[in-house]
């Protein structure tokens, strides 16, 4: 399974600490990664391979957007900051409306991100 995983700025620690409690299940060798460019690779230095994509404002969003209009992706995790403005909205919005077009589960907070991976581990 491939999930993409997208932190703003003021979620990446808390992205970071979810991902390492749950090192066992992102270890796994049917687990794959695609993350937006700075939110991936702090991901890799906490030790996981992540594939790279855009950050986020430069059009990574889009890009997982298009991968999940592709098939590609079977979940996404984004750590969205609702007390921040951020100059790339559409993208997000998109990314958001893709994952609801295609049926792609969509965690946006710490909580029902916590929710999906309890269920993809059971899969
Ligand atoms: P980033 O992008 O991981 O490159 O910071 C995330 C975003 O801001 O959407």
């Amino acid at each position: 399974m491939k999930l993409a995983v997208i932190a703003h700025d003021g979620k990446k620690a808390d992205m970071v600490s979810f991902v390492m409690k749950r090192m066992n299940f992102f270890k796994r060798d049917d687990v794959e990664l695609v993350g937006t460019g700075t939110t991936g690779t702090m991901i890799q230095h906490a030790g996981l391979k992540v594939d790279l994509v855009a950050s986020g404002p430069m059009g990574g969003d889009a890009q997982i957007g298009a991968m999940v209009t592709e098939g590609e992706i079977d979940g996404v995790i984004f750590f969205r900051d609702p007390l921040d403005k951020h100059p790339h909205d559409v993208d997000i919005s998109m990314l958001l409306r893709l994952c609801d077009v295609h049926d792609i589960p969509l965690a946006t907070n710490y909580k029902s991100a916590h929710i999906i991976i309890k269920y993809f581990k059971n899969k």
